[in-house]
């Protein structure tokens, strides 16, 4: 891969970060190192979502901009006889984007690869070929054969898990291939205001935020804005792109 500039570097770091709803210790630590440098004060609140303030002037409107640190993924359930992983989702998956995804299973002992897997359909019958596998039914594979090798290899019930993705600047280099843009680019738009406020003069107290707990009903921006208690905020988050296929004006209007 062609040498990646500073922001490329920033975003492949904050895409890279492993971070379920709960467990956005990577992320954090990420938003940390970038926003540090740049922020007069750098905080948490209870939940751990991370507050960055500004100050232009003392005691003027406080402007809160928020991406959230965490990301979709899955929590291990159960570990069976032959070694298979049981999971469940963590925020909002759709079923037929997960199967043949090579994830990672962050442990106490480091980080497992593995790949989800079901029942091959070569196998199923005529009926159940035609309709998408349901999530219950999947596992996940880490190559283990037996219970206790699992065990050995430190993975336990409670152990997130995140989609492995390479991140990739694409052959039209605006156009970059990741993991967890929802919602790292909001992270990365908070951290970018500080930057364009850098020996700027103006009247607000800045908070730039990376809010825990977006993604299982938006409790890391309860607790920040109860924290910050801003005149006015702005939540930096993905919407759809209307411009693949399929799409008309009418349900997104949106284009990259
Ligand atoms: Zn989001």
């Amino acid at each position: 891969m062609a040498k990646l500039d500073e922001t490329l570097t920033m975003l492949k770091e904050l895409t890279d970060a492993k971070g379920i709803p709960g467990n956005e210790r990577e992320p954090r630590e990420v938003m940390k190192k970038y926003i540090e440098p740049l922020a007069d004060e750098v905080t948490t609140d209870g939940l751990g979502s991370l507050i960055a303030k500004k100050v232009g002037k003392e005691g003027g409107p406080k402007v809160l901009v928020a991406g959230h640190l965490d990301e979709v993924g899955f929590m291990i359930t159960q570990i069976d006889d032959k070694g298979f992983l049981r999971f469940q989702t963590v925020g909002g998956w759709w079923s037929q984007v997960m199967l043949a995804q090579r994830v990672t299973i962050v442990t106490s002992k480091g980080d497992v690869t593995g790949v989800i897997g079901s029942k091959p359909p070569h196998i199923l019958p005529p009926e159940a070929r035609k309709k998408p596998v349901e999530i219950k039914d999947m596992f996940i594979d880490i190559g283990a054969s037996s219970r206790e090798e699992v065990e050995e290899w430190g993975v336990r019930p409670g152990d997130m898990v995140v989609p492995y993705f390479e991140f990739t600047v694409m052959n039209n280099e605006k156009m970059l291939l990741a993991k967890a843009w929802d919602n790292r680019i909001g992270c990365a738009i908070a951290i970018d205001v500080l930057k364009q406020l850098k020996g700027e003069k103006h009247d607000n107290e800045v908070y730039s935020v990376g809010n825990v707990q977006e993604e299982v009903g938006l409790r890391g921006a309860k607790t920040s804005a109860n924290k910050i208690n801003p005149d006015i905020g702005f939540a930096v988050d993905v919407g759809i792109a209307g411009d693949t296929p399929g799409i008309t004006e009418k349900e997104a209007m949106s284009k990259m």
